[in-house]
């Protein structure tokens, strides 16, 4: 396992330190489902020679809802050499990056934003981009991330209504359609999957009502932690901008900022009145950046995490053209979360969302049984090699916790991993059982 390395090793440390060096091997069998070569455009990217392997060290097994597992591909890109952002090479591998990020949201020409920074710089790209100071926004509230957007719009002058579904549920539709009659929002924001209580809301037929009731309204979703494991049809369900991160089902290393916004959303950006909000954040420094990277030239305004682009294109080359299709992937993440969730309902946990409906398939929050808390289950799982997360939303922090299903670890079955954890929390729950008696 690996540990926090102090400043000064003592001799074990640096054998570990060394080993991990040494997991550079020979293939001795083959670990990826994945084609090994790319349909790329780029002539840039290293393939991974068939002779020569990066294997990660070995870990415990992390199943949080992001960071998650990511491929031994994916790690390997972002130990790319250093190269130029100003490079065609360079150029050409951001381009596919902006087009495949298009590819797993169905868009045909939505308008993707790649900059460093995490999920929550989404918030802050709305806030101050698509929203004028004084102008409303209503947040569909289906857990913590839900608040912390309200606050950010609100940092950013927005005036905020909130619809706030109980603990477990979503927001009734009937709700959004009264509030969309009562007052002109700017933007409607809905937490596609709330990380704090794995409540999925039902995206399709909420853009579905705002297109009725308010057309002008653009619907945002924070989509952190649902795309690549859930499925969004951003074109054919009106769904004007997607914003999530690298490190939850797009299976990549943290520190991108991936959103992306419909061109009716773009338009509305530009033909605001007022100027936009923020220098960092604002699209348009950002906007001409991405237009040249994927016309395959080069223009600079703040210099891209280079080697974070590499993993995130390994990553997207494994979603959108590896041997499991995107279709393919959405429903393994359907079977696997339905098996987790069973398994874990069978022995005593019961899941957070209160509908089969309402249940996220790229991670589950489960309340204890009666009578156990965190202190009983969370460190015997890792114990066991397996990290979950404790709870997050403020009402029934200390009666839950959580659990990330997402990409490889559902996509590749021969890694094991979901078996592993199954097989953990029964473990668990045995011995937390067995203490008490
Ligand atoms: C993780 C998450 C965020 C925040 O993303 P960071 O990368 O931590 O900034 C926002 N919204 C949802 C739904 C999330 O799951």
């Amino acid at each position: 396992m690996r540990k926090v390395l102090s400043p000064v090793m003592n001799p074990n440390q640096i054998a570990m330190r060394l080993s991990a060096f040494r997991n550079f091997q020979l293939p001795s069998k083959s670990t990826s489902v994945f084609k090994r070569t790319t349909t790329s455009r780029s002539s840039s990217v290293r393939k991974m020679s068939t002779d020569q392997k990066f294997v990660q060290s070995p870990h415990k097994l992390l199943v949080i809802p992001g960071p998650i597992e990511v491929t031994d591909e994916v790690l390997y890109a972002n130990a790319h050499p250093s190269m130029s952002h100003m490079s065609l090479d360079f150029a050409s591998v951001f381009g596919d990056c902006v087009r495949m990020t298009r590819d797993i949201l169905y868009s045909k020409d939505a308008q993707p934003f790649l900059i460093a920074g995490s999920g929550t710089l989404g918030w802050d790209q709305v806030s101050a981009n698509l929203v004028e100071p004084g102008e409303n926004a209503l947040v569909l509230h289906c857990g913590y991330f839900a608040d912390s957007f309200a606050d950010c719009l609100q940092t950013y002058g927005a005036q905020v209504d909130q619809i706030k579904a109980e603990v477990g549920g979503m927001v009734k539709a009937a709700d959004i359609e009264s509030a969309l009659k009562s007052k002109r929002y700017k933007v409607i924001t809905v937490t596609h999957v709330d990380t704090s209580t794995a409540v999925l809301s039902n995206l399709k037929e909420i853009a579905a009502v705002v297109k009725k009731v308010s057309p002008d309204t653009l619907v945002i979703a924070d989509a952190v932690c649902s795309v690549a494991s859930e499925e969004i049809q951003m074109d054919a369900w009106g769904v004007d901008v997607v914003l999530t991160a690298t490190q939850k089902g797009l299976g990549t290393p943290p520190g991108l900022s991936i959103v992306v916004a419909s061109q009716k959303a773009i338009k509305v950006f530009e033909t605001r009145s007022t100027p936009v909000t923020s220098y960092y954040a604002s699209w348009k420094k950002w906007l001409p950046i991405m237009k040249a990277y994927e016309a395959n030239t080069v223009a600079y305004f703040a210099t891209p995490p280079v080697n974070l682009i590499y993993a995130y294109h390994a990553s997207l080359t494994q979603i959108t053209k590896g041997n499991v299709s995107l279709e393919q992937r959405f429903k393994l993440h359907q079977e696997v979360s339905r098996r987790i969730k069973d398994a874990a309902e069978e022995i005593g946990f019961r899941n957070v969302p209160t509908s089969v409906e309402a249940r996220a398939n790229g991670m589950s929050a489960l309340y204890f049984p009666e009578g156990f808390v965190a202190s009983d289950i969370v460190p015997r799982l890792l114990k066991k090699d397996v990290v979950v997360a404790g709870g997050l939303h403020g009402a029934i922090k200390d009666k839950y916790f959580r659990i990330g299903h997402m990409g490889i670890s559902v996509v590749d079955s021969r890694r094991g991993d979901i078996d592993k954890l199954i097989n953990a929390l029964k473990e668990t729950l045995a011995e937390a059982k067995a203490s008490k008696a």
